[in-house]
Formats: C-alpha cells, sequence, structure tokens
C-alpha cells in the first residue's frame, strides 16, 4: 500500500503515519524527518536546507525528490510506505508521478486531514510542551512566528495539491479534529473502501512485519490470565480461610457465652441456698 497524507503543520500526520505504520507493516517517509537528520548529520543537503527549513520556507523541490526517490528504492519500503510531508508543491506531485510510474509502483491513496487553522496553534504549543517535559530536543521551527510562515507557505504551494489530486481521483478528506483514536479508524475505514486495505490481508502483512511483537503480545494475554487465575485461586481460599475463622471465633465467643451464664447460675442459685439457710438459721 502506497499512501500520501496531506495536510497542514500540526495536523496530526505525523501522529497518523505512525499508526499506520503499526498497523499495516509499512514505512513511514517524512521528508521532514530526512531533512532534519541532514542537518544534524550535517551533509550537504543538511546544510543547504538548515537556514530555509529554520526560516519555515521550502526546501527547493529537486533536493526532496531526490531523497525520496533514494528512499523508496530501500528494501523496507517494497511493503508499501506512507509519504508525510512530501508532497509539498505541485511539482514535487508531478515528479512523483512520473517516478512511481518508471519504478511501476501505483499510489493508492491521497488521504487530507482537515483540521480548522485556528487550532493550529495551540495544538504545535501543546506538542512543544510535550516535548520539553519529555526532555527531548524542540524543534526550531515550532515557534508560533514559524509556524506562521510554514501555514502561509502551506496554503500557498501545498494546498494545490487538494485539487491535483481530486482532480485524479485520488483524494480523500478526513476530520481531522476529531480525536485521534477516531482520526484512525476513519482513515482505516477509507482504505477499506478504496481497497487499499483487506481486513485479513493487512493482519498478516503487520504480523509478517513484527512477528515478535505479535507473540510477545499474544503471550501477555495468556500469562495475564494465568496471574489473573492464581489470584483468583488464593483469593477463595482466602475467603474460605476467613469464613472458617469466623466460624471458629463464633463457636468460641457462644462456649464463652454459655460459659459465663452458667457461672453466673451457679453463683445465683448458691447465693440463693445461703441466704436461704441463713433465714432458716435465724428463724430457729
Ligand atoms: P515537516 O516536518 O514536514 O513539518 O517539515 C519541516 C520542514 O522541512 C518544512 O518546514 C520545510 O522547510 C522542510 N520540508 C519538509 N518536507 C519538504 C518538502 N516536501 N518540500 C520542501 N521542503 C520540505
Amino acid at each position: 500500500m502506497r499512501i500520501i497524507l496531506l495536510g497542514p503543520p500540526g495536523s496530526g500526520k505525523g501522529t497518523q503515519a505512525q499508526r499506520l505504520v503499526q498497523r499495516y507493516g509499512i514505512v513511514q517517509l517524512s521528508t521532514g524527518e530526512m531533512l532534519r537528520a541532514a542537518v544534524a548529520a550535517g551533509t550537504p543537503v543538511g546544510l543547504k536546507a538548515k537556514e530555509i527549513m529554520a526560516g519555515g520556507g521550502l526546501v527547493p523541490d529537486d533536493v526532496v525528490v531526490g531523497i525520496i526517490s533514494d528512499r523508496i528504492d530501500q528494501p523496507d519500503a517494497k511493503h508499501g510506505f506512507i509519504l508525510d510531508g512530501f508532497p509539498r508543491t505541485v511539482p514535487q506531485a508531478e515528479a512523483l508521478d512520473s517516478l512511481l510510474r518508471h519504478k511501476h509502483l501505483k499510489l493508492d491513496a491521497v488521504i487530507e486531514l482537515r483540521v480548522n487553522e485556528s487550532a493550529l496553534l495551540s495544538r504545535v504549543e501543546t506538542r512543544v510542551a510535550q516535548m520539553r517535559q519529555r526532555g527531548e530536543e524542540v524543534r526550531l521551527d515550532d515557534t508560533p512566528e514559524v509556524l506562521t510562515k510554514r501555514l502561509a507557505s502551506y496554503r500557498s504551494q501545498t494546498e494545490p495539491l487538494i485539487h491535483y489530486y481530486s482532480e485524479r481521483r485520488k483524494l480523500s478528506t478526513i476530520d481531522g479534529m476529531m480525536a485521534i483514536d477516531e482520526v484512525t479508524r476513519a482513515i482505516h475505514r477509507q482504505l477499506l473502501a478504496l481497497g487499499a486495505v483487506e481486513p485479513k490481508t493487512h493482519a498478516r502483512s503487520a504480523a509478517k512485519a513484527a512477528p515478535a511483537k505479535k507473540a510477545k503480545a499474544a503471550k501477555k494475554p495468556a500469562k495475564a490470565a494465568e496471574k489473573a487465575a492464581k489470584s483468583a485461586k488464593s483469593a477463595k481460599k482466602a475467603v474460605k480461610g476467613a469464613k472458617k475463622a469466623t466460624k471458629k471465633a463464633a463457636k468460641k465467643t457462644a462456649k464463652k457465652v454459655v460459659k459465663k451464664a452458667a457461672k453466673k447460675a451457679v453463683k445465683k442459685g448458691a447465693k440463693k441456698a445461703a441466704k436461704k439457710v441463713t433465714k432458716k438459721r435465724a428463724k430457729r
């Protein structure tokens, strides 16, 4: 399966892409991530991209097309991929079309995450706060000023892709303002409707991609069940023990009460008898 995730910065493309990776066992190809790695490594591409990225602009088309073309050829992309952050311009989309044609690959769908622009700034602010809390390095371009520029370049250069792909009958639009799980479900339903995934085959391919994980996951519930059974047994034992103890205690108290009552009765009887004797003696 090969899909494109389209949406402005902060629309949740990255989050949804990660979920799709786990579900379908395909790879996420994020040009933003690749460029950040290149910047960190100080490669020629990184050096070219650094300033542009920090300012919220777009890296030249030929640079990103080159990166994507190489990446698609790698073995882990053979089962399929999600393009996240690429294409971002119409020339990039055209280059991708010809690139896929040459490689005899078909694009299954373009999923657009539509979001309310006023929510984007607060979403990115939340993302930054969470990253800081986790002690992660915060992206240089995740500031309100740069975000405004990134949004402007999305509107002018990336939004035309909505028309581009809708003309080619590839576009599916999903409400990106829903809860994360809801968006994931909506994407899955859409992929099913398009025939890009089948309920059974996608499960198999995911199992192939991560058999160790699946086996572990399968073991987990079994272990949990074992633990639960054990604790249920011990709970039963504890209840039985408690019942026995209560019975014993009840018997003991009953015995004590009877003994006390008997003692009292004996005492009373003895007193009465003694009184009678003294009365008789007095009469005499
Ligand atoms: P992202 O992580 O997708 O938000 O990308 C971060 C930055 O990397 C963008 O603001 C651009 O400067 C650059 N970038 C990522 N993908 C592309 C692309 N397809 N075309 C041009 N620039 C890109």
